[in-house]
């Protein structure tokens, strides 16, 4: 039955107030359509926390929509509150999309950039479409979001296609509300919207009759091509082309670091790596982000892509022009960030052509502008749970939910793979990755973000958290902030909380926290701690033992310092005697050098680290002595530890309110190791058991003094997946609870959230 007449049916009005991801993503025609069905009429429009709803109809019909509303809601939206209320009947004719309402408080969720849709793709690849291979087709399922926006309501207007006109099909598609594109924000055409043009490095167009086929043509010449994507520029060359990959590696003096690739489908990637089910997943998911893949051996894919690694970090494409230009029949193509290695990601064409045409033989290029950069994200799936090694583009804005409501605070980050916080409600709000800031240009990039993050997000601190360590320039822009509390947080301490607060947890549990860097409350450089910790403090129950780093930064960039150090803890003067790699490939005289810095304690401080003893027992192994990228020598060995073992070195710890752990057993044992010829790659095996068993050993034992049966674990070391693995078995076996990353990085990408969160217990205190 239709409600006809409003004042003598059975009808009831109702007005809903819905916060979440509501905007952009098809929410306001899937609401329209719903009404349609239960002949509901009324109106809804955007706010600036989420939308309103309007609705009048019979009883039973209003619950149905209500209930559908949250049941049936669109793949990309997310209801975080949903608020009815009883009105009046008015008596409205019609179910009607109004105009957005602007509010004082802006606390609406914007949506992540989505990769292309399945609709989207076939229209792409249809010739009678009328948007048949045109680079920018979008709908509201799918496009780009956050990176366009600078603004709420994210409305066209406020956001970078606010420069191009609809023409009357995209205008009338836009109005329509049964149209896959009505209020599709960034809805375009060839005809309207913005276009791609190929340019040589000096900046000279090409006068190309097809751009995208040209620099499918240049990449399989082996030229290097900086391409445009929707987060910013990649770096693009033939994966299967060695001199294109090296040339690209010399050119962007990333010497090492593995490179980004990236295939247009699942099958092709299986020409060069193994994909699990739960991998799939991922690759497909509308996030698309580079997934961690083991190889498969032998493979098309050049050398140079992955040298001295086991894995591959592979994606699919994500935007229509990546599908137009795999389609010319690459096996996979080299994507990395535009830029040169350290310095943020190109996302303006004049900036991208003056940084980037050293490196660059050719750009292609478009004109729909970038607002705020985002590299690609990168995943991990292992110990059952997909684990973040960077959450960026695809995941940004996307907030954690909190268990408790917080205060507006912005939390500053660390010094390496540097994000920021921000807090509201229940919401913790984690930028895109940032980068190490250690140059001018990343730190303009982190104050922007900051700028930017605050004006979409609507949140004005009352609270800035920031890292103990001195010299982070994170820590140099939090105290240059006037009229505003500061709260000093520990780097290990924010690791755990960090954990904590994804994982929703109240409360003290045991922190593992092991990571390279992060400065003590004793000025030491710790890194292989467990805390008792609670959000508001923490005690240090346990660490590795003090070891100089000599040289400081010089240490974790030449890691036979490590060793020498090491190996001079455990063994004294006599360490000159010893047969090891490091002894032959290092000259004499750097090495008495260093020892003197030790003896001496000059430019020597003392850590803690455990990513700093992987670093050091790499080196004595003769893995490598120098690295180009923090953790490389952890990393590769991890590669080289082949088969899980039951055999350890041994270990000890002195007992004490605070109980050390001795390193000299573990040296001595991989020493004596080496001098009988036994295989790197059995002692890294054997290392790893050690350092798993060592931990869970003395975790019983905190355990037994706190009373505490619940493990966080936190910290760079983490993204080891045989020492995450290996500790939640051993953990588990033992009856702990262990809770373990799943929402934000393990590494120093995730200590913003814990800042944030320690930092709101002052404010309610
Ligand atoms: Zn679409
Ligand atoms: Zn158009
Ligand atoms: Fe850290």
């Amino acid at each position: 039955m239709d409600c006809k007449n409003a004042m003598t049916c059975n009808c009831v009005a109702k007005k809903l107030n819905i916060n979440g991801i509501v905007q952009g993503v098809g929410f306001r025609p899937f609401v329209y359509q719903l009404a349609a069905q239960y002949k509901i009429k009324g109106d809804i429009a955007n706010t600036s926390s989420g939308v309103t709803i309007h609705i009048e109809g019979i009883r039973d019909n209003i619950e149905s929509f209500c209930r559908d509303l949250t049941e049936k809601s669109p793949p990309l939206a997310h209801i975080t509150e949903t608020s009815i209320h009883s009105e009046t009947v008015k008596g409205f004719k019609e179910f009607s999309i109004a105009q957005s309402i602007d509010q004082a408080d802006c606390s609406t969720l914007i949506s992540p950039d989505v990769s292309i849709c399945d609709d989207c793709l076939r229209e792409l690849f249809y010739p009678d479409d009328r948007r048949f291979q045109y680079p920018f087709i979008n709908c509201t399922n799918c496009g780009p979001r956050y990176t366009i926006i600078s603004d709420i309501p994210y409305d066209r207007p406020k956001t970078s296609m606010k420069h191009f006109k609809m023409c009357k099909m995209c205008q009338n598609e836009y109005d329509d509300p049964e149209n896959r594109r009505f209020h599709a924000q960034p809805n375009a055409c060839e005809k309207c919207g913005p276009h791609v043009s190929l340019h040589d490095n000096s900046g000279k167009k090409l006068d190309a009759q097809n751009p995208v086929e040209k620099t499918a043509k240049l990449l399989k010449q082996g030229y290097i091509v900086a391409i445009k994507g929707l987060g910013g520029f990649h770096l693009a060359v033939d994966a299967e082309n060695d001199d294109a990959v090296s040339m690209l590696r010399s050119r962007k003096h990333r010497e090492e670091k593995p490179l980004a690739i990236m295939s247009c489908d699942i099958e092709h990637i299986r020409e060069y790596a193994y994909v699990q089910p739960k991998e799939e997943e991922l690759l497909k998911s509308f996030h698309r982000p580079i997934v961690i893949l083991k190889k498969k051996e032998p493979n098309p894919i050049s050398k140079e892509v992955s040298p001295g690694n086991r894995y591959f970090g592979s994606m699919l494409p994500y935007t229509p022009l990546h599908y137009m230009l795999l389609q010319y029949g690459f096996t996979a193509l080299v994507m990395t960030s535009g830029n040169m290695s350290e310095e943020p990601i190109c996302i303006d064409n004049e900036d991208a052509l003056k940084r980037l045409s050293e490196v660059a033989d050719y750009f292609l290029i478009h004109n729909r502008d970038i607002y705020l950069r985002s590299d690609d994200s990168i995943v991990k799936h292992t110990s059952g749970d997909t684990r973040f090694i960077r959450r960026s583009r695809g995941y940004i804005p996307v907030p954690v939910f909190l268990k408790k409501k917080v205060p507006h605070i912005l939390a500053c980050g660390g010094g390496l793979k540097s994000t920021i916080c921000l807090t509201k409600g229940n919401n913790a709000f984690i930028s895109q990755h940032i980068g190490d800031l250690e140059n001018q240009a990343t730190y303009e990039f982190y104050q922007l973000t900051i700028r930017h993050m605050k004006r979409i997000l609507d949140i004005d601190p009352v609270l800035i958290a920031y890292d103990l360590h001195p010299d982070y320039l994170s820590t140099t822009y939090a105290l240059e902030q006037q009229n505003i509390e500061k709260v000093p947080v520990q780097h290990h301490h924010a690791h755990i909380v960090s954990c904590m607060a994804e994982n929703r947890l109240d409360g003290q549990v045991i922190g593992l926290s092991f990571d390279g860097t992060g400065y003590g409350t004793d000025g030491n450089i710790w890194g292989g701690e467990i805390l008792i910790s609670e959000d508001k403090r923490f005690e240090r129950a346990a660490h590795l033992s003090y070891v100089s780093m000599p040289g400081s930064e010089a240490a974790i960039k030449e890691p036979w310092r490590m060793a020498v150090s090491y190996l001079y803890d455990a063994f004294g003067k006599e360490l000159y005697s010893l047969d090891l790699p490091v002894f032959k490939e290092i000259d004499e005289k750097k090495i008495q050098f260093i020892v003197e810095m030790i003896s001496k304690q000059i430019n020597s401080p003392s850590t803690s680290s455990l990513g700093r003893f992987f670093d050091g027992i790499a080196a004595i192994i003769g893995i490598r002595n120098h690295v180009v990228f923090e953790g490389q020598a952890a990393m590769e060995l991890e590669m080289l530890a082949e088969k899980n073992t039951n055999k350890t070195y041994d270990f000890e710890w002195i007992s004490g309110d605070m109980h050390r752990i001795l390193l000299q057993p573990i040296v001595c044992g991989v020493v004596d190791d080496m001098s009988k010829g036994v295989h790197p790659s059995d002692i890294s095996s054997k290392f790893h058991a050690t350092i798993i068993k060592m931990f869970s050993e003395l975790c019983n034992i905190v355990r037994k003094e706190s009373g505490l049966n619940r493990i966080a674990l936190s910290g760079g070391v983490f993204q080891n997946s045989i020492i995450l693995t290996g500790l939640m078995e051993k953990l588990e076996e033992k009856g702990f609870q262990v809770f373990t990353h799943t929402q934000v990085p393990a590494n120093d990408g995730g200590i913003s959230l814990g800042q944030a969160m320690i930092a709101a217990t002052v404010a309610n205190s």
